[in-house]
């Protein structure tokens, strides 16, 4: 993968350009998505953006979501796309698996893939260009990164700071994850003073659910949580029942493996739902308990160290056998 810096020079010409964010994206993975693209356009550009699957409908308030293909609903169209594509982005993923039924035709693109990310272990050989540092807060401060080193901060739009903004907050759990560095400050600082306003954007990532998930919560919390003192770890299983039950759809069930980290003293906090095409693992941890290798061993996963995810074609049961097995075998990493 040769560096970011030298397509640079080409971003004068113009092309046919595609954007791909992660499947099921959210807010960092659309931010970025649609920050990017809002940049590009000013060059010329014909950009479009695809995205493997559906997404979260709380994010549609994002300036240019509307535009944005669903692959698993408009196969056809997106797939004419990027047989024209010229440069193909792959924002807030490390590996073409992470893009589920669009892996096997990105896989096959003639043009180059460009990587900007900041996830472990990124797969670094199928991209033809990139920049991967997993030291970044969240794959929307480099696509603000990539804007100023480009050298066109001139061209920040108010839609490209809300986006980028959305993405921050949302990666870095409201500036209080260890990835809020002082760079992550100083680029909030700078979008205030391009005329952010954090609190609209804040309103549409928090305060835009419908009553369903409220209630769903509250279900969850009462009824599917497990806390395992023994092991500083809390558990959530959600079987299709409730999903059913309150009408649960895409990014509903977002945020929710967050509340158990409330608890004093918890250190792993893992939830797994069952969805119609596998088991969903989400993993969140506080201090030094590395939750993207511990992913990677069980689960068929990955992420960062102290946020992971990760699946299992296991019926729910078993998948949740396995978890009581992984967690014993890591006591002395929990305790
Ligand atoms: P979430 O729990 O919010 O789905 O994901 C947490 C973090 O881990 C995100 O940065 C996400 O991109 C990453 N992640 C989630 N699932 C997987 C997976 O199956 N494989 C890998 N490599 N990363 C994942
Ligand atoms: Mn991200």
């Amino acid at each position: 993968m040769k560096p970011i810096e030298d397509i640079f020079p080409l971003l004068n010409q113009t092309k046919r350009i595609v954007i791909v964010p992660h499947q099921k994206p959210d807010a960092d993975a659309m931010g970025a998505s649609l920050a990017l693209s809002h940049f590009l356009k000013q060059f010329g550009h014909s950009i479009s953006i695809i995205s493997p699957t559906n997404w979260a409908g709380w994010l549609n308030w994002m300036p240019g979501c509307n535009e944005v293909v669903d692959y698993d609903m408009f196969k056809e169209k997106a797939e004419k796309i990027l047989d024209q594509a010229e440069w193909v982005f792959c924002l807030d993923f490390n590996a073409l698996h992470r893009t589920k039924n669009l892996a096997t035709k990105l896989e096959h693109v003639t043009c180059p893939r460009i990587l900007i990310d900041h996830h472990q272990q990124p797969d670094e050989k199928k991209f033809e260009w990139g920049i991967s540092n997993t030291n970044k807060s969240s794959t929307c401060e480099m696509i603000y990164d990539f804007i100023y080193a480009s050298g066109h901060s001139d061209k920040f739009t108010k839609e490209m700071i809300d986006c980028i903004y959305a993405g921050v907050v949302a990666d870095t759990g409201s500036f209080r994850f260890s990835s809020t560095t002082a760079a992550v400050h100083q680029l909030v600082a700078d979008l205030k003073e391009r005329g952010l306003e954090h609190m609209h954007v804040h309103n549409d990532l928090f305060d835009n659910f419908l009553e369903n998930r409220m209630r769903f919560i509250g279900h969850v919390l009462i009824n599917r949580m497990e806390v395992f003192y023994e092991y500083n770890t809390v558990l959530l299983v959600i079987p299709k029942s409730d999903l059913l039950r309150f009408q649960v759809k895409t990014g509903d069930t977002e945020g929710l493996v967050n509340y158990p980290q409330s608890i004093r003293g918890i250190k792993l906090v893992a939830i797994v739902i069952d969805r119609d095409e596998e088991r969903k693992w989400s993993f969140r941890s506080k201090g030094d308990f590395d939750c993207n290798t511990f992913a990677r061993k069980y689960f068929e996963g990955g992420g960062h160290y102290n946020a992971s995810g990760g699946r299992s074609s296991l019926s729910l049961d078993e998948t949740v056998k396995n978890f009581h097995i992984a967690m014993k075998e890591n006591i002395h990493l929990l305790q």
